[in-house]
């Protein structure tokens, strides 16, 4: 028998363009909703099980068909990515750590049990897209072109077991700053009755299935006057992350010392992009000013206490869309827990540093190996 010929791997040289012919019209900055609406264009590829990837495909932006059993529709074949492209004062083009997501992709694929790619390969697509849509990128501070790379199990069965097929396809949203007119400190409630995600699950990879659950109890939290939800863990009530966010705490201790925390990577917590970014920078930035940096737990009660004694500093949370949104408060069994913001305030100075530092780099008004120039 003929011996079987390995499988492919995406090869971004093999893509082919399929331009618009209908190009659509800009909406001006300050109209843009996140997520609302989309570019002129598209990425897709397709695997088999047999073949592997096949030719990648920039087309217009199109609805997909699929067969009404395809498995992404029955078990929930599916995961995603979050990231941006921005403009830079130049005009040159930049994504920010996308390797960062390309592996976390591959990790969040690989435990539904769907294919692996070559991410530096879907980073060169994603930039040839990026080009062919750049009059989509709004400019200025704040503002960027949303990515959302997305991966489905296509396979029609209802049989439950692995896809052999599946389709990896990248579409685009213009946005504007998550707080258009400066930060907005959020409310959040500590939630206990609900639990998005436990060791041995699957709450650290980026799964569609991780999300459609935590809405529920965001619209009782909302019901309440709640942003966002604060997921807690376990009966030590261990802080976990926000929303869409990891979650950072600033400490006073008694004997004065100051302490940046976050909750560690031990499977419950998204491994966010932002969240590495804000700890890289705060060892290179603040421990020279006498902060202790550290990803360990932390439990509400402990935090409820250090804003009792009024050491509880500053809390925000970090993510992709806001990168900081700083926490004004936190509801904790009918109490409400202060984050160190007087009234008037509505971010601390670490938050405020942290989104300075961190759109330094993703502007590329510092150079910096985290921005990828398109
Ligand atoms: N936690 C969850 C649950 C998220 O969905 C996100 C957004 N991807 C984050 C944290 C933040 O991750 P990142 O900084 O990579 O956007």
């Amino acid at each position: 028998a003929a011996a079987a010929s390995p499988l492919l791997d995406i090869d971004a040289s093999k893509v082919t363009v399929q331009e618009t012919t209908a190009p659509k019209d800009l909406l001006p900055s300050n109209e843009l909703v996140f997520g609302r609406t989309f570019t002129d264009h598209m990425l897709s590829i397709e695997w088999t099980a047999s073949e592997g990837w096949l030719a990648p495909r920039i087309t217009p932006y199109q609805n997909l068909s699929l067969d009404p059993a395809s498995c992404v529709f029955h078990y929930g074949f599916e995961c995603f990515e979050g990231m941006k492209a921005y403009k830079d004062n130049k005009g040159k083009i930049r994504l920010f750590r996308p390797t960062k997501n390309m592996e976390r992709m591959n990790k969040s694929s690989a435990r539904i049990a769907m294919p692996n790619f070559d991410g530096n390969q879907v980073i060169q697509l994603i930039s040839k897209l990026v080009k062919l849509d750049e009059r989509f990128i709004p400019t200025g501070r704040g503002y960027s072109l949303y990515l959302r790379p997305t991966l489905i199990g296509t396979q029609r069965t209802l049989g439950v077991g692995p896809p052999g097929s599946a389709l990896l396809y990248v579409i685009m949203s213009p946005v504007g700053p998550y707080y258009p007119t400066g930060f907005k400190a959020i409310s959040l409630e500590a939630t206990d009755y609900a639990v998005r995600a436990w060791p041995g699950g699957v709450g650290d990879k980026k799964l569609g299935a991780n999300y459609a659950p935590c809405i529920l109890p965001q619209l009782e939290a909302a019901k309440r006057g709640f942003q966002q939800n604060l997921w807690l863990f376990g009966k030590e009530e261990y802080i976990t992350e926000v929303g869409t966010m990891n979650l950072f705490v600033a400490i006073q201790h008694k004997d004065g010392q100051k302490e940046l925390i976050t909750a560690p990577l031990d499977g419950t917590i998204l491994e966010g992009v932002t969240r590495d970014s804000v700890l890289t920078l705060a060892r290179d930035k603040l421990v020279s000013e006498g902060w202790k940096i550290s990803e360990r737990k932390i439990t509400m009660p402990e935090l409820a206490q250090a804003s009792k004694e009024r050491r509880l500093l500053e809390a925000f949370g970090a993510g992709t869309a806001a990168v900081v949104s700083p926490i004004r408060n936190i509801s904790y069994r009918g109490e409400l827990v202060g984050c160190g913001l007087k009234l008037e305030e509505e971010a601390g100075p670490l938050a405020q540093k942290f989104l300075e530092w961190i759109g330094a780099r993703q502007y590329g008004d510092e150079e910096h190996e985290w921005s990828y120039v398109v």
